[in-house]
């Protein structure tokens, strides 16, 4: 057998540090590593996965787009993407989208559409976005300036410009630092990597109020909480907010590599146009397919109501935990985006949840994440919390 970590440590470049299990495939919610040992998973690549894997109408679909045609360039017209197009604002209660190649791209291209969208008012180039403490948008520049972990962006800057960062959850922190030059607030409906905190409803209700009154540009991001994933298609639902723009992916492909960035009509029409933003792949027949399929299996199997239903068992097994260990501080999230909060690094217990065939991840040093893919079962929770509790009471 070949030895994958010594090969992928000698030339992956090493940007991240890998947990020393090689997955070689997968069945519904479990994983299997090359020698065959099985992995209960919730953590679904981070929160993509939603549909399971060997989803057999799922790759089928795939794999008849591939005996069609993969790509075609924005040039073009193409099947899927049209459909995909029309299907995802309906979902997203949006009027146009424009597909990416991952959840990075999709920050990007809101960015661009809130400064197009400012520079069309009053013709001047100096407007400012408001961000927020212990967000996080991705790695490229631009989403990289709107992340609000300052130890990411410490060695690259300086960033994009203009940018300022409020306390997440604290209206009066982002009322304080509005100005008639602010063109955009970006934030997510529920922080993911910051730890899993959802927005308070005073807060995402008070921040859309002040947008409103002062023409500023919505922007939520729901890579991660956005797509079934709390319960709602999307997580503002829940807040009766409705977003300017919004950034999807992660679950949007159920794997395959695809974002999305979609808006109102009326910032379509006063933002960007031919020639302003642009993408090789972005949108191709092939990804384009995974999110027709995505979409019409969520509609079909209704995920969302899935989700609804199962939370409940999900809160109590992992309240469960926090009752029985004291080193677990608190237990938060919404639908099937959960955290534990350690009084401690959690390290120690994601490694003894792999060795006793549970994957689970971190948001922050003491905070497991659990995100599963969202097609769980009843019994897939109680194993679960078997086999947590298990890591719990070795660490
Ligand atoms: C994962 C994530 C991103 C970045 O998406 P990539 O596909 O990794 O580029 C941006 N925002 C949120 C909230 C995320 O969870």
């Amino acid at each position: 057998m070949k030895d994958y970590k010594k090969l992928g440590d000698e030339y992956i470049l090493h940007t991240y540090n890998r947990y020393p299990i090689v997955l070689e495939r997968g069945e519904g919610v479990k994983l299997y590593d090359d020698k065959g040992k099985e992995y209960l998973d919730f953590a679904a690549g981070i929160a993509v996965y939603a549909l399971g894997y060997g989803n057999k109408e799922f790759n089928d679909a795939l794999k008849a787009q591939i005996d069609k045609i993969m790509h075609t360039s924005n040039l073009y017209y193409n099947e899927p993407a049209c459909e995909a197009a029309k299907e995802l604002c309906d979902v997203a209660k949006m009027d146009r989208v424009f597909f990416t190649n991952s959840g990075t791209e999709a920050i990007e291209g809101a960015i661009k559409t809130a400064r197009k969208y400012a520079y069309l008012k009053d013709g001047s180039t100096d407007h400012n976005i408001i961000a927020m403490e212990s967000s996080f948008h991705g790695r490229s520049m631009g989403a990289l300036s709107v992340t609000g972990n300052a130890h990411y962006r410490e060695a690259f800057e300086p960033g994009i410009g203009n940018v300022k960062f409020a306390t997440y959850n604290d209206l009066g922190s982002v009322e304080r630092l509005t100005d008639e030059k602010t063109c955009a607030v970006i934030m997510e409906t529920v922080q993911g990597e910051g730890g899993i905190h959802p927005a308070e409803e005073e807060f995402i209700r008070g921040v859309k109020k002040l947008c409103d009154e002062k023409g500023i540009l919505l922007i939520l991001d729901e890579i991660q909480c956005g797509m079934g994933r709390t319960g709602y298609m999307f997580a503002w639902e829940k807040y009766g907010v409705k977003p300017d723009v919004v950034t999807i992916a992660k679950a949007l492909g159920n794997g395959v590599p695809v974002g999305a960035f979609a808006m109102t009509s009326e910032v379509a029409d006063a933002s960007l146009v031919p020639g302003d933003h642009g993408t090789t792949y972005g949108g191709n027949p092939f990804a384009c397919a995974a999110v027709r399929e995505v979409l019409r299996q969520y509609e079909k199997r209704d995920i969302v109501s899935h989700v609804r239903e199962l939370t409940p068992a999900l809160e109590e097994a992992l309240d469960s935990l926090k009752d029985k260990y004291d080193f677990i501080k608190d237990r938060r999230g919404a639908g099937f985006m959960q955290a534990l909060e350690l009084d401690r690094p959690c390290a120690k217990v994601i490694s003894r949840a792999q060795e006793n065939g549970l994957l689970v991840i971190s948001a922050g040093a003491d905070t497991i994440r659990i995100v599963p893919p969202l097609i769980i079962s009843k019994g897939d929770i109680s194993d679960m919390r078997d086999r947590l509790d298990k890591a719990l009471s070795e660490s």
